[in-house]
């Protein structure tokens, strides 16, 4: 919180002080960075301090955050983040990668990478004193933002189209907050939220309109560097500088969870305890691609598109945070992938089959983005990749199961085993 000074316009570049604004730049609406106090940071802390700490989750890069400690110990606000960065070696091999590895984040306390964003926004919820936050979703920031509030005794409103998997609907009203369901698109929602927050007073916690949820985002790359140096030179290292991957795979909606990991990556780099930025990929669905269209036509003007995708969560008409979504890719040397939704369900089998993940659509779509850019050279042989997940599979099971196919039902006979086994074994080619 001593480390936050202010704001600065990712459209007109102007700055403005903490107290100046709540939301998004007055001038042009252009979303807002947060701008942290780097040479203060440069004197006062070190990546060692960072290894040091007890913290195994977001809150052991406070000095890196806009916020205070929220307190709550000893509730799950206090897990969010310190996902497994798994190693897929054999992968690797077969796609001719120096190494990959699969940042799993759909293992956050409500499931998905959104906590990371809404830990962040109740803590400044919290210190601001409101009474009340809200946010539209498509299911996952609800979730995680009633998850989390819920944890902080915050009371929380959530504004979701009706179409939204029943699972994450059923979280949201299991953490006790207040669930609207609108006849509409994840859009219209959006918009709704906005109006109400204004004339009821609410704190809105809106994706790519509240500054602060990039700022929780951003721990994921803090992660990926500091996890890459564990890893590489075992518990002592990390004192001094961190690592990072060649390339970072993750898939987009309204783009703030790219633009978060962009952040992430040049707030280490501004302060020199990582001596690259990745590349940074970002995937869609080619059923809401407003974003790779821009990245295509070589324009910063994003047009909305009429959203249709099996991927929920990434199923977006106008991008909330698409100029810093789409410069975290043109800016770092990465790209845009649209991927088809068939290959999204291939993404899924092949992530639980082969590296036992269980990914939702939407976090498996990074991984089906990854295979198109090897088909497509993107990729130098002996790249270094990190592909996140973003949500747990069993979000929507609905989908996971179009992608598994059915199991087989038997009358609980050994013959009966038996000759399904022997089916399933001439279907999967023998043995
Ligand atoms: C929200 C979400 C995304 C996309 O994040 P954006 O910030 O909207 O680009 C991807 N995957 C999952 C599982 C999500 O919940
Ligand atoms: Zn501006």
């Amino acid at each position: 919180m001593a480390n936050f000074t202010g704001y600065r316009c990712s459209i007109c570049g102007q700055e403005l002080g903490p107290e100046d604004v709540q939301y998004t730049c007055p001038h042009d609406g252009g979303n807002l960075d947060v701008i942290l106090d780097y040479d203060r940071l440069r004197r006062d802390v070190s990546p060692g301090d960072i290894r040091r700490s007890a913290e195994s989750s977001i809150w052991r890069y406070l000095p890196l955050l806009p916020v205070q400690d929220p307190g709550h110990l000893g509730t799950p606000l206090r897990a969010v983040g310190w996902t497994p960065l798994f190693d897929l070696q054999p992968i690797a091999g077969k796609l001719g990668l120096g190494k990959l590895w699969l940042k799993d984040d759909g293992r956050n306390p409500t499931a998905s990478f959104k906590d990371r964003a809404s830990a962040i926004t109740v803590a400044r919820a919290q210190e601001i004193g409101v009474d009340v936050i809200v946010t539209a979703s498509t299911g996952n920031a609800g979730a995680a933002l009633a998850g989390m509030a819920g944890a902080a005794k915050m009371p929380a409103v959530i504004l979701a189209p009706k179409t939204a998997p029943p699972a994450k609907i059923a979280q949201i009203l299991i953490f006790g907050a207040r669930v609207v369901l609108v006849e509409g698109t994840y859009d219209d929602a959006f918009d709704l939220t906005i109006q109400a927050a204004e004339k009821f007073g609410w704190y809105c916690r809106n994706t790519g309109y509240n500054p602060f949820t990039a700022e929780g985002k951003k721990t994921a790359a803090f992660e990926i560097c500091e996890q890459l140096s564990i890893e590489n030179d075992g518990e002592s290292s990390g004192e001094e500088r961190w690592l990072t991957p060649d390339a970072v795979f993750v898939s987009v909606g309204d783009g703030n969870i790219i633009s978060g990991l962009h952040k992430g990556f040049k707030d280490l780099h501004t302060l020199g305890w990582i001596d690259t930025i990745p590349r940074l990929y970002g995937i869609q669905s080619e059923g809401s691609a407003a974003i790779y269209n821009a990245f295509q036509a070589g324009s910063e003007e994003i047009q909305p598109v009429s959203a249709d995708t099996l991927a929920d969560s990434i199923s977006v008409d106008q991008p909330r945070d698409g100029l810093r979504a789409l410069r975290a890719a043109t800016e770092t040397g990465g790209a845009y992938i649209a991927v088809p939704d068939s290959a999204i369900l291939e993404a899924i089998a092949e992530l639980g089959r082969e590296a036992a993940v269980f990914a939702e659509p939407a976090g498996a779509a990074a991984y089906a983005g990854l295979l198109a850019a090897v088909e497509q050279n993107f990729l130098a042989e002996g790249d270094r990749v990190v592909v996140l997940n973003t949500g747990n599979g069993l979000k929507d099971v609905a989908r996971a199961m179009d992608a598994a196919g059915e199991p087989i039902v038997i009358e609980p006979t050994l013959k009966a085993l038996q000759s399904a086994l022997d089916v399933d074994a001439k279907k999967n080619g023998g043995g």
